[in-house]
């Protein structure tokens, strides 16, 4: 979603490019990654419950495959654009690849608001996407999932739709499903456990006991709350949540000194993540300005909420006492404010990396739903750990190796792997 002056896109190019430096790789290489394979734009026509027809704006962006069938989510949301569309399935070839899973990047989204929207009308959103894209997504091809504002209700919807114009059982075609229709265990965890790994073994090469740490987290959906959880289990405490407010169209931070409740919180939280004020207020907790979760001082930031969370302009808000930032949310930090953090010695666990563990879970519900056959929500726990750690060593050692940031490291490994699936494909 774009704001004023904020292209996700070019941001997503910027960085490409300086890692296309230090690989040096030739131009027509360039040229190739660092812009979409595919994509697919269309309209899809809704009978609205009132009897009008509302044209709605959807898209399909492939960015690249060569490592496997395009994975990515769908997302609704009103301020939706082509461009971050763009952006997130680049940042989803990276992140895929960055985790060793065999797919590529992908991402759709539309355009519309589902707080305006029955149930019946968004389940004619959903069809009507699958209908306009259905040649050209497919369990060997393109596997959507969830994403912002999207969930297992709407991926079954779109599965259905899928299995009807090919008169079939196809649960590959789709990720992120309900566990009853072969959804993975452990999927509504995976991507927020993730990013808690990450945090668990960045701070044990940073010799700091996590247990002795305190963290602000931006959001409170899915990926935040489940961050949250783990974070907690493990023995750290967090400070802050924050959440969009629908009537007052703006986000709010939800501050308590001594440690956010989590249970408490779910309870008086709504479907899309929003907290409800003025019951927070009756429980004990400060309610400030949506920005304010940065300006805490904790050990861990972790944004788990949008993109451009973190600018220069609110860079300079961090409070010194903060060492690490993991980036549950996409593209949370813009490349001025990522120069500033290095500067400042602050570690950043990047967002392709951080938040692999809902594509990597993903990926083992397809293996899973492609099989017929489903694993133990400890397997499944077990094995994204696994992943997720492997990864996450694998970077930190380039890293260190190399004296450069885990960032960059991590974009080495990831478009080196693409580089190479592409060069064995004979592509470039
Ligand atoms: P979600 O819709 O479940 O939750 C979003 C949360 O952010 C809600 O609590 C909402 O109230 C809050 N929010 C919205 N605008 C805000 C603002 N301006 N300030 C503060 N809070 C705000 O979404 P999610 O699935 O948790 O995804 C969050 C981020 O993580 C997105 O960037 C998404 O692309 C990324 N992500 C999600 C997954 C996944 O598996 N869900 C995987 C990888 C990356």
């Amino acid at each position: 979603m774009a704001k004023e002056g904020y292209n996700a896109f070019k941001m997503a190019q910027e960085q490409f490019d300086r890692v296309a430096d230090e690989l040096e790789l030739d131009e027509g290489t360039r040229e190739f990654l660092r812009n979409p394979h595919r994509e697919y734009h269309f309209t899809i026509p809704v009978k609205m419950d009132d009897g009008h027809i509302k044209i709605f704006k959807g898209f399909r962006v492939q960015h690249n495959d060569a490592r496997g069938p395009s994975k990515g989510g769908i997302r609704f949301h009103p301020q939706e654009t082509i461009d971050t569309v763009r952006a997130l399935a680049m940042w989803m070839t990276w992140k895929c690849a960055v985790s060793d899973i065999p797919l590529g990047g992908g991402k759709g989204g539309i355009i519309c608001d589902p707080h305006d929207l029955s149930s019946n009308e968004q389940q004619q959103l959903c069809r009507g996407w699958v209908r306009q894209v259905a040649q050209n997504i497919g369990p060997v091809q393109d596997v959507p999932a969830p994403d912002v504002m999207t969930n297992a209700q709407h991926m079954i919807w779109m599965m259905d739709e899928y299995e009807s114009i090919y008169g079939g059982r196809y649960p590959g075609i789709i990720t992120g499903k309900p566990v009853e229709l072969g959804g993975s265990l452990g999927r509504t965890e995976a991507t927020g456990y993730g990013v808690v790994y990450m945090v668990r073994e960045a701070l044990k090469e940073m010799n700091i006991d996590i247990e002795k740490t305190s963290a602000s987290v931006q959001g409170f959906g899915n990926v935040a709350r489940y961050a949250a959880d783990l974070y907690i289990e493990y023995g750290g405490t967090v400070v802050s949540v924050s959440s969009w407010d629908q009537a007052d169209k703006k986000a709010y931070s939800f501050y308590k000194k001594d440690g956010i409740d989590l249970k408490e919180l779910l309870n008086i939280t709504d479907r899309f993540g929003s907290i409800d004020k003025k019951k927070a207020e009756k429980l004990g907790y400060e309610i400030l300005p949506g920005d304010d979760w940065l300006t805490h001082k904790v050990d861990i930031l972790i944004p788990a909420a949008l993109e451009n969370a973190i600018t220069k302009d609110t860079v300079k808000d961090i409070k010194e006492n903060v060492k690490l930032i993991v980036c549950g949310a996409n593209g949370p930090i813009t490349p001025e404010a990522d120069d500033i953090l290095d500067k400042r010695g602050v570690i950043v666990i990047p967002d392709f990396l951080a938040n692999a563990g809902g594509v990597v879970c993903s990926y083992f519900e397809q293996v899973q739903s492609n099989q017929n056959y489903y694993w133990t929500k400890e397997e499944v726990l077990g094995k994204l750990d696994n992943k997720m750690t492997d990864a996450f060593y694998k970077v930190w050692e380039l890293s260190q190796r190399k004296k450069i940031r885990v960032q960059d490291a991590a974009y080495m490994i990831a478009i080196s792997r693409v580089v190479e699936a592409c060069k064995l494909r004979g592509w470039i």
